[in-house]
């Protein structure tokens, strides 16, 4: 495994690189937060391959993020991640979630061409609708074998379902609620998983998807 290199840049608390990659820090997090700490917590848990192209992360408050009511945002090779986070374990949360998003970039044909991940999600997600409906719902408005983020469906299961009736309906079938939004975060919520401490429950919930993680985890590219 390649060292990682953690080192200010131009003497300004605001700047620090880590393995090449520039941080900055707009907006302060809280005083008690020790970024030098997480970033440690990173090297030790997360191979680093799935930093390359990785070139920028932004500790920012930015407009979107209580709009969405999301926390980070993944584009073109960099991060924006809010500053406003509840403990030092959110952080490094959001930034392995953006992570699995870059990941995705970097290995897309590896992750998904031969349609494993996708079939197990879509399975899911037919899991997910027999539950909704058991419940009551009605479910026939909503396509659940699209794969892409879908807002009509996103409302669908925070608003109308919210967040008691999503963890029930999900435990057992997702990891989390948030892995049955789409593909995509089906993926990154894995990734998640794998790095911070869930490896068994993922390998009991979604095994494709954890041999797919681990896959890419064991062959250095
Ligand atoms: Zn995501």
């Amino acid at each position: 495994m390649r060292q990682y290199i953690l080192e200010k840049v131009n003497n300004s608390p605001n700047f620090i690189k880590f393995n090449g990659i520039e941080i900055e820090i707009k907006d302060q997090l809280p005083k008690d937060f020790d970024l030098k700490a997480i970033l440690k917590n990173i090297e030790k848990t997360i191979p680093s391959h799935f930093f390359k192209n990785l070139e920028k992360i932004t500790i920012e408050d930015n407009k979107e993020f209580k709009e969405r009511s999301i926390s980070a945002i993944y584009s073109d090779n960099s991060f924006i991640i809010s500053p406003k986070q509840k403990n030092a374990n959110d952080l490094l949360d959001d930034i392995v979630h953006e992570l699995a998003h870059h990941v995705e970039t970097l290995f897309v044909k590896e992750i998904y061409s031969d349609d494993k991940i996708k079939n197990e999600f879509i399975k899911k997600r037919h899991e997910l609708k027999f539950e909704i409906q058991a419940e009551g719902y009605w479910v026939e408005d909503y396509d659940f074998d699209n794969i892409k983020f879908d807002k009509s469906f996103d409302t669908f299961l925070y608003s109308r379902l919210g967040r008691n009736m999503i963890s029930m309906v999900t435990a057992g079938i997702f990891i989390r609620p948030y892995a049955a939004i789409s593909l995509r975060e089906y993926f990154a919520t894995g990734f998640e998983a794998y790095y911070l401490g869930k490896q068994n429950e993922l390998e009991k919930i979604s095994p494709m998807l954890y041999d797919k993680i681990n896959d890419l985890s064991t062959n250095n590219k």
